[in-house]
Parts: C-alpha cells; structure tokens; sequence
C-alpha cells in the first residue's frame, strides 16, 4: 500500500508531436514534481541540454545499464533506445516526491505491470486534429520531412493506446488542458470530483482515427 508521505508517479505519455514535453515541462514547475530524466541513444535535437532533457548515451552504455538490470522500463521507440533508471526514481518517491515521466505507451505499460508500492495516475495526451498534429511536427522538424513523415504515420498506430490510460486529455489550448490535467492530479490526491468525460473522449478518438 502506498503510504501517504511517499510521492505518486505521474506519466504523460502521447503519440509524437502532440505535447507532452511542453506539457511535463509545465506540470514539473507545480510544487512538488520532479521531472524523470530518461537515457537515450538519440541525438540531441538543437536546443536540448545533456543531463536535463535527456542523459545521451551511446548503444554500450545503454546495453551496461539494461544488463546491470539499472532500467525501471525501457523500449526502443523510432530506432532508438529510451529508459528510465529505477534509482533516482524510488530515491525521489522515498523522499516524498511525485515523479512525472515523459515515457511512450510500451514504458508506461511496463512500469503499470510492476505494480510498485507507489500512487500512480496516467494521462494519455491527443491533438485537436491530425491537421494540427502535422503543424506542430513541422514545427518542430523544420526541413526533417521524412521524421514528420514517420512520426504521422506512427501516430495511426499510438493513438490506439489510449484506452489503457486512466484520462486522455485533448492539447489544444495549452494552459486550458495543464489546468485539467493540473486539477484532475489533484483530484486523485485529494479524492475529490473529476471533471472527466469519457464519452467525448471516445468520440474525439473516432475523429483522429476515421
Ligand atoms: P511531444 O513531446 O508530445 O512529442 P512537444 O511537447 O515537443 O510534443 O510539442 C510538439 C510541438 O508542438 C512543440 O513545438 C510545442 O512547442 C508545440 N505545442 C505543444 N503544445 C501546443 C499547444 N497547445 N498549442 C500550440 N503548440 C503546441
Ligand atoms: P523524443 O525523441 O521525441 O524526445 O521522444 C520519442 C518518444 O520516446 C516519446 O514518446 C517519449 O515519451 C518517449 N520516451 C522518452 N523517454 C522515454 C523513456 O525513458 N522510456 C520510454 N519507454 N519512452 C520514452
């Protein structure tokens, strides 16, 4: 049973380009939250930092950290290796810390299978539209045609997770859906109402996918 002096673990997780980096980056400046740093043997994109967005490493060290069974989770996503290390994790849990994770569908899945001694809420992140998924991709991969490209056609298949997250939330207004992921955390931690309507959320999917 999770004691009530220990932190919840939160994770946002999306098909690609839908938000959720922007969207940790905002939950993690509420009180309180400390944001998970994956390893991963991408590069870094410009503008990215080593040791804040990401710890960047190469396939061997990522190969000693699994063999030293270092990883909470970890999943290859887009050709590239991603992980959680379990330390820093627990470390900040102990300590009364809620961790929020910026993992895809295959690591939330693992860390849910682990059934650790810990709250743990999971949010699902959509776009309004596919029209605007591809803007921001576009965005965000100036003159990267063939990754916007990959990461619209992956979207086809991510979306399909939604339905094993507690709450899927639509990333349209910015601060708009930080305040209902913002309130439903809140929700959770103080057991009260939730503004939550699953409904809508069905019919959104439909739209994306049809
Ligand atoms: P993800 O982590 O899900 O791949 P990002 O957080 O990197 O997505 O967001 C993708 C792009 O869309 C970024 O350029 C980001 O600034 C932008 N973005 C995120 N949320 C919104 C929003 N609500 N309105 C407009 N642009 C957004
Ligand atoms: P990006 O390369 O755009 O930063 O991330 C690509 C995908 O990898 C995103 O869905 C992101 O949530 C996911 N990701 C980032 N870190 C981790 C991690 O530690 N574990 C897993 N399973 N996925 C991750």
């Amino acid at each position: 049973m999770p004691s009530d002096n220990d932190g919840i673990m939160v994770i946002l997780s999306s098909p690609s380009g839908a938000g959720k980096t922007t969207l940790v980056n905002l939950l993690s400046k509420k009180d309180n939250f400390e944001v998970s740093i994956s390893h991963t043997t991408r590069q870094p994109r410009p503008g990215e930092v080593p040791h804040k967005d990401y710890y960047f490493v190469n396939d061997k060290e990522f190969r000693r950290l699994i063999n030293n069974q270092e990883f909470l989770e970890y999943a290859k996503v887009f050709k590239n290796y991603y992980g959680t290390t379990r330390t820093p994790v627990i470390n900040n849990l102990n300590r009364g810390k809620n961790v929020l994770f910026d993992i895809d569908w295959q690591g939330a899945d693992q860390i849910k299978n682990k059934k650790l001694d810990y709250k743990l809420i999971t949010f699902f992140i959509l776009p309004p539209s596919k029209k605007v998924l591809l803007e921001r991709l576009s965005n965000r991969h100036k003159k990267e045609n063939l990754i916007v490209e990959e990461r619209i056609e992956q979207f086809e298949r991510d979306v399909l997770h939604w339905i094993n997250y507690d709450y899927v939330v639509i990333n349209d207004d910015l601060n708009k859906c930080y305040l209902k992921i913002k309130n439903l955390i809140s929700a959770e931690i103080n057991h009260g109402s939730k503004d939550y309507d699953l409904e809508y959320i069905r019919n959104h999917v439909e739209k994306l996918t049809s």
